[in-house]
């Protein structure tokens, strides 16, 4: 069930492609977006998608964006063992493989060290409703997920408590971002849509104290904007 969205995205129903080439493909063209839009850079961050039988792609590790083609990337179980591939998959696997196990409704994950919201997580801050488009992020407070070495398990725990349903995106301490959704597409742009209500904060603390949307208003925004995309 939850990977469904993510086989209606590339339009494998009609059987010209598998879930996993449309996946590779997707994840690889993902991966060239967000490094144009500033999102990406380097090697750093992480892309994958949840495929039907609890497996999943994933972006390899140590492999800059742009350089990055669909067979590089790499097929594992959501245990993290790699089921094909020549690469490595991302040092964060443990981050990727604990999040589907424990989100159903996540199809796809998309983690950046995007410039702003890694300075609000460098500071340890929350971000709150600072503008309205934050419920794009399916909650009124964007958490910080305690601080632990890149790549363990614990920091995978630790995003796991941050980043509870219906949360679609925590920051991480002195470390980045990590946004969820029903297809890449989706996570993508929950990811770039935290970075800018970031930077929106960020320049607004630098000249005086924001004013923060109160959980009335938001619930009137949710409410009119439902299922999940305000305009
Ligand atoms: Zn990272």
């Amino acid at each position: 069930m939850p990977a469904e969205p993510t086989v209606r995205d590339t339009g494998v129903a009609d059987g010209t492609l598998s879930a996993e080439q449309a996946g590779r493909e997707q994840l690889a063209a993902c991966g060239r977006d967000l490094l144009a839009r500033g999102l990406l850079s380097q090697t750093s961050g992480n892309l994958s998608i949840r495929l039907p039988g609890d497996q999943v792609l994933i972006t390899p590790s140590s492999m800059e964006y742009d350089l990055i083609e669909p067979a590089d990337i790499v097929l594992i179980d959501l245990a993290g063992s790699v089921v094909s591939g020549s690469r490595k998959p991302s040092s964060e696997t443990p981050l990727h493989c604990l999040v589907y196990v424990e989100r159903p409704d996540v199809g796809a994950i998309v983690h950046t060290h995007s410039p702003y919201a890694t300075t609000l997580a460098v500071l340890g801050l929350p971000i709150p409703a600072v503008h309205y488009m934050i419920a794009i992020a399916g909650t009124n407070e964007i958490a910080v997920a305690d601080y632990a070495t890149f790549g363990t398990p614990e920091l995978a725990r630790n995003v796991r408590d941050a980043f509870p349903a219906p949360a679609r995106a925590a920051l991480m301490a002195n470390h980045g971002l990590i946004a969820g959704g029903r297809s890449l597409k989706d996570a993508a742009s929950v990811a770039e849509a935290v970075e800018n209500i970031a930077g929106l904060y960020y320049r607004a603390l630098a000249v005086g104290t924001p004013m923060v949307l109160s959980d009335s208003q938001m619930a009137d925004v949710l409410n009119r904007h439902r299922p999940r995309k305000p305009q």
